[in-house]
């Protein structure tokens, strides 16, 4: 049986990047499971669906994002014995661990929506947050020139739920420029009663929603998909509506975590593995750790999120096999959302939903082309050169 210091279960944000923190921290035997030939930076897929980036921009092969001196498993995880510290991959030989960092993501739970696969598959409905389907999203939504149009932000457990706004509002400032925006009508599912639950950011995207006419539909749950006669039927406190006629779609899957950890007596009620979200250290068992989408980190699961919960992880680990004292996680995590093509307002809270501002001085809530260029050119450049490479 093969034996690792620590083992990383996923090659997404979570994964790589603690993978090259531990090692440039001098942890020698680091190795990650990860089945998926490319790893993707998932934030420019929203801009993909706005038409201004290319999935070319947002891929590399895994080969080139695992960490130097890294083991690569390219392999999934099928089960997880905690007890005995091991892990069995689908085709590969059975792993023993020291330490072992949980971070799988989540998975799309097509079966939660009857119907969506099938809309998938037609292609009346497509999402930016299904890679495969997001080069079709721009395209649908510019060729609309009348007629009815849905967009749905998931419920949680999702990843970075929030900014699955940026394709309404990329379209809606299009429509507008091309005249076709009164002939449209642009209906949004929330989930919750407002967009973020951060009031100083609902005020803005009230008024955003309100400027280009989109109905709101609040703690609305998306519960089949006709796709043959191209209907929604969506729950909401008043009852069942049926949206018919819809022209497209742009409906995002409900998410869970993968059924394995469950199975392996890791999970919190919702699914994801139980952890203590301030020290990331899995409640029944202390060698086991998990961060990023798949993990009950208490707060809105994001890549800037994951930047905290990286660092914090990486010195609990040496310090729990030291015996010293844990750091703690305090769930800061962000949400970029563009109100326009070329504006965006990030929201950056606590745990708590206190606001925690990166920059000082600057009210980045209130939207700014700035911040748009930083979210669309910048960071990722900084994720490719730093965040993948453990400069955290
Ligand atoms: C459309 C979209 C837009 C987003 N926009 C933003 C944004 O603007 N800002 C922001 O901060 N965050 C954003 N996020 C959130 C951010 O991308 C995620 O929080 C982050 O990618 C989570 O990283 P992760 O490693 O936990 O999961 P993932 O990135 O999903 O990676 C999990 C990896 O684990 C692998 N895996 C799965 N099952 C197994 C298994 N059984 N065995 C081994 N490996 C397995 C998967 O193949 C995958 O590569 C966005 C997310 C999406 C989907």
């Amino acid at each position: 049986m093969e034996h690792h210091e620590v083992l990383i279960v996923g090659g997404g944000n979570a994964g790589i990047s603690l993978g090259a923190r531990l090692l440039r921290d001098g942890i020698r035997d680091v190795t990650i499971v990860a089945p998926q030939p490319v790893h993707r930076y998932k934030p420019l897929l929203n801009y993909v669906g706005g038409g201004q980036a290319t999935m070319a921009d947002l891929e590399r092969p895994m080969r080139d994002v695992v960490p130097e001196g890294c083991g690569w498993v390219r392999d999934a995880v099928e089960t997880v014995d905690p007890a005995a510290m091991t892990v069995r991959t689908r085709g590969g030989p059975l792993l023993h661990c020291s330490t072992l960092v949980l971070c799988p993501g989540l998975e799309e739970d097509w079966a939660a929506t009857p119907g969506l696969q099938r809309a998938y598959a037609d292609g009346w409905a497509a999402s930016t947050y299904v890679p495969g389907s997001a080069p079709q999203v721009w395209p649908r939504l510019t060729s609309l020139t009348s007629g009815s149009v849905v967009f749905t932000v998931p419920p949680e457990p999702a990843s970075c739920g929030p900014t699955a706004l940026k394709p309404l509002f990329m379209a809606c400032d299009h429509w507008r420029r091309t005249g076709v925006l009164p002939d449209l009508d642009v209906c949004l599912l929330l989930p919750e009663p407002t967009a973020t639950g951060v009031p100083a950011a609902d005020e803005v995207l009230e008024r955003a929603f309100a400027d280009f006419g989109v109905e709101v539909l609040r703690e609305a749950r998306m519960e089949r998909v006709d796709w043959d006669v191209h209907a929604l039927t969506v729950a909401t406190p008043t009852g069942r509506r049926v949206l018919e006629d819809v022209a497209f779609a742009h409906a995002v899957p409900h998410y869970r975590a993968p059924n394995w950890i469950a199975d392996a007596g890791l999970a919190d009620p919702a699914g994801l593995v139980g952890i203590d979200p301030h020290t990331l250290r899995s409640r029944r068992h202390e060698s086991i750790w998990a961060i990023g989408d798949a993990a009950a980190v208490a707060t809105r699961p994001s890549g800037g999120g994951l930047r905290r919960q990286v660092d914090v992880l990486a010195q609990n680990i040496p310090a729990a096999r030291d015996g010293r004292p844990l750091q703690r996680y305090d769930g800061y995590t962000v949400m970029p959302i563009t109100v326009s093509r070329r504006e965006l307002m990030l929201v950056e809270v606590d745990r708590d939903g206190r606001p925690t501002p990166s920059v000082p001085l600057v009210d980045l809530v209130e939207p700014r082309r700035a911040t748009w260029f930083a979210d669309r050119y910048v960071l990722p450049r900084i994720y490719w050169r730093r965040l993948l490479r453990g400069r955290v």
